[in-house]
């Protein structure tokens, strides 16, 4: 039978939330016509909130040295064919300036755990942000460190972190991370943000290795509780340097239901169509905001080190990913009857 899962997705609709064992099921039995319902309700709440703005916020990917060993990603510790950079000060500001040029008026400083911005040194970049470009909201996504130096960065200027769960079960975010990682400082983390008066984002790959329906349910559950503004979700995809050389990728389609599915249950959500929407399929952005996303993160690091921030094979670095290109962007967006917007792009989702 086909369609089957259309009445717990109108339930979702009306309640915002369902129970472990309905989520599981529905997207365990998921089908075309289902989802073609889904998106249906997930670009009508998505128009009615957000109209047909795309929000844009440029990507600076500043350092790919981390101490971090995560199985899935590219730039890990041990991973030595990783050609690794690190941005100056002054190439950080750099690339503020270019993307403030462009129209971005957020800038997101994305990196691995890498010590050598030491809390105080990344606190003086952000304000120096902060002082230059007023009118601009700025997101740190850094990856996991104390309370305190998250209230430094606050008092800083900074505005906005992501930091993605990744999955919520703890037991299934041991096999995706070495030991002394563990679900529960993740999860701490993003309360400590959230009580500093973080924007906060998290979210999780779809299709990573040993993931379930009932993984997915707990973390569809865990963002219910956590009420983020923003949820980041893309298919995990593998990258030849790592223990997960050989698992097979996460696919559009599963990663297409649950952008909508998040959409009917956070309607006001800020819901990128991430980097690795885009890289596994040529249309996947476009996929995914008639799926209820609403963001794009294009690229703003400077074009030399684009190549070596590399999380996943294949990562889209150039093209229309790129931030230079964002008139691109903008026509691919027209076609299917969208428009990127030039603001802060805040969420609507504060309490
Ligand atoms: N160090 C920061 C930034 C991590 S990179 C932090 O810890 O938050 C940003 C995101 O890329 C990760 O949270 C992860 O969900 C995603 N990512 C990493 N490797 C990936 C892969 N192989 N496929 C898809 N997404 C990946």
């Amino acid at each position: 039978m086909n369609g089957e899962g259309i009445p717990l997705i109108r339930r979702l609709e009306q309640n915002r939330g369902l129970t472990r064992e309905e989520w599981a099921e529905l997207i365990r039995n998921r089908d075309d016509e289902s989802a073609a319902c889904l998106f249906e309700r997930a670009r009508e709440i998505r128009i009615r909130h957000y109209g047909h703005d795309i929000y844009i916020r440029g990507l600076i990917e500043f350092t790919n040295y981390c101490r971090n060993d995560c199985y899935y990603c590219g730039i890990r510790k041990s991973n030595a064919n990783a050609v690794r950079y690190r941005l100056s000060r002054e190439e950080i500001l750099s690339c503020c300036e270019t993307g403030y040029r462009l129209g971005f008026r957020t800038f997101v400083l994305q990196g691995g755990e890498d010590g050598w911005y030491t809390p105080k040194r990344m606190a003086e970049i952000i304000s120096e942000i902060r002082t230059s470009w007023k009118d601009c909201a700025i997101t740190l996504s850094v990856g996991e460190l104390s309370r305190d130096t998250y209230r430094l960065w606050k008092e800083a200027g900074a505005d906005r972190y992501l930091l993605r769960h990744e999955t919520y079960d703890p037991e299934h975010y041991a096999r995706l991370h070495p030991a002394g990682l563990t679900a529960a400082n993740r999860q701490r983390c993003l309360w400590n943000l959230k009580e500093l008066g973080y924007q906060v984002g998290t979210g999780f790959m779809v299709g990573s290795p040993y993931q379930t329906p009932e993984n997915l349910a707990d973390d569809m559950i865990f963002l219910k509780r956590l009420n983020p503004q923003m949820v980041g979700i893309g298919p995990f995809i593998s990258h030849h340097d790592t223990p997960f050389a050989q698992m097979p990728s996460g696919t559009l389609e599963l990663t297409l239901f649950m952008l909508g599915l998040i959409r009917l249950m956070l309607p006001k959500v800020l819901l990128p169509a991430t980097t690795a929407l885009g890289t596994i399929a040529p249309d996947g952005r476009e996929k995914g905001i008639l799926a209820g996303a609403n963001v794009v993160m294009p690229n703003l690091s400077p074009p030399q080190v684009r190549q070596n921030y590399l999380l996943y094979d294949n990562k889209l670095c150039t093209g229309d990913e790129a931030a230079e290109s964002l008139k691109d962007l903008d026509a691919r967006m027209q076609k299917i009857g969208y428009h990127l917007a030039v603001n802060r792009g805040d969420s609507l989702n504060v309490e």
